[in-house]
């Protein structure tokens, strides 16, 4: 601010005074380390001082007249609004904002902008004061970065400390410059025993002479890496006992030169576990091994005993059979008196005979059957063969038994073509069943035979009217020696083999075989063969 102040002296009192405090206050003005500046409601500055020039670079010659947003960035939103309060005569009190310097910089101000008043109070322009806050505010983020390196530092020093594994860091002569408490308490030293010391006074004595060398190894090729890779690691605390660990390896290159961190961690407990579950494995797989040889022993045993037994009973089945067939076959010589006449008393004397024998031999012969079944040396002599003249030969040769009972013995079979089976094995499964039924049937009663193909398979049913079997026993009559208690009072006689070796027989050729009785209401078996391929 310019005022002229010449012939001050040749004034009126009033106007002196009044020359005289307008020239102390622009003294004011010019003497403030703030930019003091005058616009125009419509913003064209109308004063400048001497410091409102050193902030924005622009001399008062430069500014007076022209509008103040030259100093305005490129968003001034804000500044319309405070031109705004202005115009409502309200004053703006620190405001922080920025400006442009002439040099294009952008310079940080603190603003407080008044309204100027003319006398009648009408509001005709505005004063604004704007303090450079530049370099505060440089100074105020500088702190608070320092602020915030402090803290995060403070944060990974705790983290540090707080790590599970030991960190150690340990500089190009191997010394180590920084570790963390785990570090302490991992090795038994405290931190001043360790600091500036040599690392490898925490190697195990036998390894510290191969030690320095892979130091400077590592040197030589610094990479993040577990240390000894595939070997054993140990390392040696204060008391000089040694304790196993998995060490990790980074480089730290720092303005002191490259150092290496060195991750400790101590794998005591990992390797005791490791080793518990080898002990227990290795003992388990001993036990195992015994066990596996004992039970080896006893299957030989048992296959031992098995072939003894089926030796044993081939050679006795032998040695039974032929006397037997001697027996059978001279009791029937006599039964014909070719040599001579019997009495009545003789006959049925050798009718007992000749029926035990024959009982004998049945019997005999099952047993033999079940022994190979068992031993898995039953095999089956398969042919196609017709179904239709297999069937009537054992309906012929059973028919005998039914007219003894007057029973009345069907053959409905319709079937005319070739089954793919053992053929006598077939003939032993009718027999075993015929007979059963005509066994549990009682006189005048009926017994069929009746046959359906389906698929691949011929399903063959042996039926009765006898006595029945009541379901929850449907399953047990296939089993070894079983005979349906009630039921078979008074007609027990057999050995209850037949049904089993029959479900075998039935089953080695692929075939099921299965019941549906009900007491007195006579039963059906049903099973199925595989017919002979086209
Ligand atoms: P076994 O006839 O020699 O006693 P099976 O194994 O052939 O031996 O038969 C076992 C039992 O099943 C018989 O004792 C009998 O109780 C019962 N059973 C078999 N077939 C019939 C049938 N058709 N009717 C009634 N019960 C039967």
């Amino acid at each position: 601010m310019t005022q002229n102040i010449d012939d001050l002296a040749a004034r009126p009192p009033a106007e002196r005074e009044l020359a005289e405090a307008r020239r102390i206050l622009a003294c004011i003005v010019e003497s403030s380390d703030d930019a003091i500046i005058s616009t125009t409601l419509d913003g064209v500055i109308t004063s400048w001082n001497r410091s409102a020039g050193r902030i924005f670079g622009y001399a008062a010659e430069e500014m007076i007249g022209r509008p103040v947003s030259l100093l305005y960035l490129p968003d001034h939103r804000s500044e319309i609004e405070i031109l705004e309060r202005i115009r409502r005569g309200e004053r703006v009190d620190h405001y922080e904002t920025v400006r442009r310097h002439k040099n294009g910089q952008v310079v940080f101000v603190s603003l407080t902008v008044s309204p100027i008043l003319d006398e009648a109070g009408q509001v005709i322009g505005s004063s604004k004061i704007a303090r450079d806050i530049t370099e505060t505010k440089r100074l105020r983020e500088q702190e608070q970065l320092a602020q915030a390196e402090s803290r995060a530092e403070r944060r990974f020093r705790k983290l540090l400390e707080a790590a599970p594994d030991a960190i150690l860091e340990v500089d190009a002569d191997g010394r180590i410059v920084l570790l963390n408490e785990q570090a302490e308490k991992m090795f038994g030293y405290s931190r001043e025993e360790l600091l500036g010391f040599n690392v490898e006074m925490l190697v195990p004595a036998a390894m510290r002479s191969g030690h320095a060398s892979h130091r400077a190894a590592y040197t030589s090729d610094p990479q993040t890496r577990p240390m000894g890779t595939g070997l054993e690691l140990k390392a040696q605390r204060k008391d000089r006992t040694l304790f196993p660990v998995e060490i990790s390896l980074s480089p730290n290159r720092t303005e002191d030169g490259l150092r290496v961190i060195a991750l400790v961690r101590d794998i005591s407990e990992r390797k005791q576990s490791e080793n518990r579950l080898l002990a227990v494995r290795e003992l388990f797989t001993a036990e195992l091994a015994a066990k596996n040889e004992q039970l080896e022993s006893r299957n030989r045993e048992v296959e031992k005993a098995n072939r003894l037994k089926s030796e044993f009973l081939a050679s006795m089945s032998h040695e039974l059979r032929t006397p037997l067939h001697t027996i059978l076959g001279f009791s029937e010589l006599l039964t014909e008196e070719v040599e001579g006449p019997l009495n009545p008393k003789q006959k049925r004397f050798l009718g007992h005979i000749l029926q035990d024998s024959r009982h004998l031999l049945d019997l005999i012969n099952e047993v033999l059957d079940l022994s190979k079944i068992e031993s898995g040396r039953l095999e089956l002599q398969l042919e196609p063969f017709d179904f239709a003249s297999c069937i009537e030969e054992v309906v012929s040769a059973i028919r005998q038994q039914s007219e003894t009972k007057s029973i009345r013995l069907e053959n409905r079979n319709t079937f005319r073509g070739l089954l793919n089976a053992d053929r006598l094995r077939v003939k032993e499964v009718l027999y075993n069943l015929l007979s059963n039924a005509i066994k549990f049937t009682p006189e005048e009663g009926h017994v069929w035979v009746e046959s359906l193909a389906q698929n691949d398979f011929l399903q063959v049913a042996v039926c009765d009217t006898g006595i029945g079997i009541p379901p929850e026993e449907h399953e047990a009559v296939f089993e070894k020696f079983y005979q349906v208690g009630d039921t078979t009072r008074g007609v027990r006689e057999g050995t209850g083999l037949g049904l089993s070796i029959t479900k075998s027989l039935i089953e080695l050729h692929g075939g099921t075989i299965w019941l549906e009785s009900q007491p007195a209401q006579g039963s059906r078996f049903s099973f199925t063969l595989p017919l002979a391929k086209p």
